[in-house]
């Protein structure tokens, strides 16, 4: 692994405005973007929050105009984005904002892209394959959880429902990514659970991945430390401030960890296992996680027992292979307490599918090389039974 003085690269949005209250420097930020109008590319769940209302009360009090395309899908599905660089062609904006979770942050990301790329979202999928930048973006997340405002990833869903796959460029990444954790306080709890479980794979996978440094491993030490404290508070309560606001930042922290070391097997096969079940990224990820770190705590101890400090096992358990075991168990503590699914019966999967959930997993090059146990396929279809739970 890289010290912190070896040969290293870091990317991140050029531009990251953080804080309670932030959403009122918008204006600002978007006048030093570009003249003209504003497309504000979100869900009707946000429309309903009255969050996108707040948006754009705020832009026109800078005298913006904007306009509002509400069809972002959850897990977007690459045609719902090809729906929205259509959007983008008809209002021609100087600035796309994409307000919302993931799957409007990711949809406004990859549209803005297809618009100046041309072809289909579908094209794009891999890394690097885009040629150049899309219209410029703004990224306002309304979740706790995938940090999509500070990487340089954008994932849809297949059009056959196999996996979902990852647009990766860095003309993915925002201008500027505005994080105002008071949007969150509006987000039920299960949907709270889900979002900050995103965040705690997204630091523990890209603690222990082949590509993580030392350099990526402080933002998600940090990430780790705060969502074991804060997440379940916010769980219990919405409307604990200190909770929202430290989720917003363990988010932030775990991104600039998951956009530089990136992921490992529980988000490849959360991929492969959410676009056949349609469930929410961040409950396919809680229940990828614990079967993915056992086999990791089995075969890899040494690395599993470091992630055991920022977990906060006690310095009183020692010996490498307790520490891994006791890793494990701070995050098997950690799924039960924010109350999420741990079977894959509890969330739609049906058994017949482990075989090709397994396969489509493997397929996905990119994590498989970037993860520190690397299963065949049989030995992973076992790992996805022992989690099926009859
Ligand atoms: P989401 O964007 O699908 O939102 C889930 C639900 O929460 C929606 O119904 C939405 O309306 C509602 N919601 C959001 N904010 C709200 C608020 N403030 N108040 C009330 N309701 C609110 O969920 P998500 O987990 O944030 O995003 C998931 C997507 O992000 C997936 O497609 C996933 O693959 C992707 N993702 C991308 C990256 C990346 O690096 N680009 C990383 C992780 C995940």
């Amino acid at each position: 692994m890289a010290n912190l003085l070896d040969r290293w690269t870091y990317r991140t949005t050029p531009t990251v405005v953080f804080g309670r209250g932030c959403l009122d420097e918008l204006p600002d930020h978007v006048r030093r973007i570009g003249d003209g109008r504003v497309l504000v590319v979100t869900d009707k769940g946000l429309v309903e929050a009255g969050v996108v209302q707040r948006v754009t009360d705020e832009l026109a009090r800078g005298s913006i105009h904007a306009e509002v395309w509400d069809e972002a899908e959850p897990e977007p599905p690459t045609v719902s984005v090809d729906a929205c660089a259509e959007a983008i062609r008809q209002v021609n904006p100087a600035v796309v904002l994409g307000l919302g979770g993931g799957s409007a942050m990711d949809t406004s990301q990859i549209a803005a892209c297809v618009v100046t790329n041309g072809g289909k979202a579908e094209d794009w999928i891999g890394v690097e394959v885009l040629r150049q930048p899309g219209i410029p973006t703004i990224s306002i997340p309304t979740t706790a959880g995938t940090a999509s405002e500070v990487t340089g990833n954008a994932v849809m869903v297949l059009p056959d429902r196999s996996n979902k796959m990852t647009v990766v460029s860095p003309y993915i990444y925002p201008r500027t990514a505005l994080i105002d954790p008071a949007l969150t306080d509006s987000v039920p709890s299960h949907i709270t659970a889900a979002t900050g479980m995103d965040t705690f794979c997204h630091a523990a996978e890209s603690f222990i991945t082949r590509r993580a440094t030392q350099h990526t491993r402080q933002p998600a030490a940090d990430a780790l430390r705060r969502t074991l404290e804060f997440l379940p508070r916010a769980v219990a309560d919405g409307s604990d401030r200190e909770a929202r606001d430290q989720m917003s930042y363990a988010c932030l922290q775990a991104g600039y960890s998951l956009a530089n070391a990136g992921v490992i097997l529980v988000h490849g096969l959360a991929h492969a296992i959410g676009a056949r079940a349609r469930i929410p990224h961040g409950v396919a990820n809680t229940v990828c996680l614990l079967p993915v770190m056992r086999l990791a705590a089995e075969r890899n101890p040494t690395l599993m027992a470091e992630l055991a400090g920022p977990l906060g096992v006690s310095a009183d358990v020692t010996g490498v292979p307790q520490r891994a075991q006791a890793a494990v168990t701070v995050m098997e503590r950690l799924v039960d307490q924010v109350g999420l699914p741990a079977t894959l019966r509890e969330v739609g999967v049906e058994r017949a599918w482990l075989p090709d959930v397994a396969a489509a997993t493997l397929s996905n090059t990119r994590v498989v090389h970037n993860s520190p146990v690397q299963p065949g396929l049989d030995e992973l279809t076992d790992l996805l039974d022992g989690v099926f739970a009859d």
